[in-house]
């Protein structure tokens, strides 16, 4: 994988148009977010130079030393698993948690913005596998948790996001794309007060192109444009 990260993403945002006219869609409704886990904040800067608005970071810690040597005109949203505990920190850094998957969690989220005078925006991930070693609520579950979320004013509910198991043919993923899909669709139906589900955020290096079919609104690229992980 080459080093010249303008030029992969360049090559992303072509597949991303071509994926988005195969579903009929407008491939401005579909944000390309770089997933910076393990990149140094050089490399970071590039992507940022090359037309990147939008980040994702599975770690505090990590998120906390990058953030502060980037500027400030860009997007960060956490996409990795989060201890309660954590949530004072991260509603100063990111402006999106993609991973909240339980109450304790969004409690403690909505009471750290209000004492920070913020307001944060959350995704609802969700485990559509039903696989055991993965974070996220049950697919069941997920109706009752975002209700009870409605009840929460420094937090808002923009949508829902999942990572399907992992396979090495992109079809595989599909399935699992087109029941988070139907999950938001009978959300929205529901009409819970405070909750949009305008963002499906679906699709990573290897089956972006499909999740884009299946109507993701935001995609999740860290390999495709840094290069393998070390
Ligand atoms: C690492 C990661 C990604 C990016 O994965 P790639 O395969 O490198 O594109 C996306 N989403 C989450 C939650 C991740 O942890």
């Amino acid at each position: 994988m080459n080093k010249n990260i303008a030029a992969n993403i360049d090559e992303i945002k072509k597949r991303i148009a071509l994926s988005a006219a195969r579903a009929g869609r407008d491939p401005g409704e579909i944000k390309l977010m770089a997933v910076t886990k393990t990149v140094a904040a050089g490399h970071v800067k590039e992507a940022i130079d090359a037309g990147i608005t939008l980040f994702g970071e599975n770690y505090v810690q990590e998120a906390k030393d990058k953030i502060a040597t980037l500027e400030k005109n860009v997007q960060w949203h956490m996409i990795g698993h989060l201890q309660t505990n954590k949530s004072k920190y991260v509603v100063h850094l990111f402006n999106c948690v993609q991973s909240v998957d339980r109450m304790e969690l969004a409690q403690e989220l909505d009471k750290r913005a209000r004492l920070a005078g913020y307001k944060i925006d959350v995704l609802i991930e969700v485990n559509v596998s039903g696989e055991q070693t993965k974070s996220g609520i049950a697919a069941p579950d997920a109706i009752n948790l975002v209700k009870q979320f409605s009840a929460l004013e420094n937090i808002s509910v923009r949508g829902l996001m999942t990572m399907p198991p992992f396979s090495d043919n992109p079809e595989d993923s599909r399935p699992y794309f087109r029941a988070l899909k139907e999950i938001s669709r009978q959300i929205s139906e529901t009409r819970i007060p405070h909750v949009m589900m305008d963002e499906l955020s679906m699709g990573m290096t290897d089956d972006f192109e499909v999740a884009i079919e299946e109507g993701a609104t935001i995609v999740r690229i860290g390999r495709a444009i840094f290069g393998e992980r070390k």
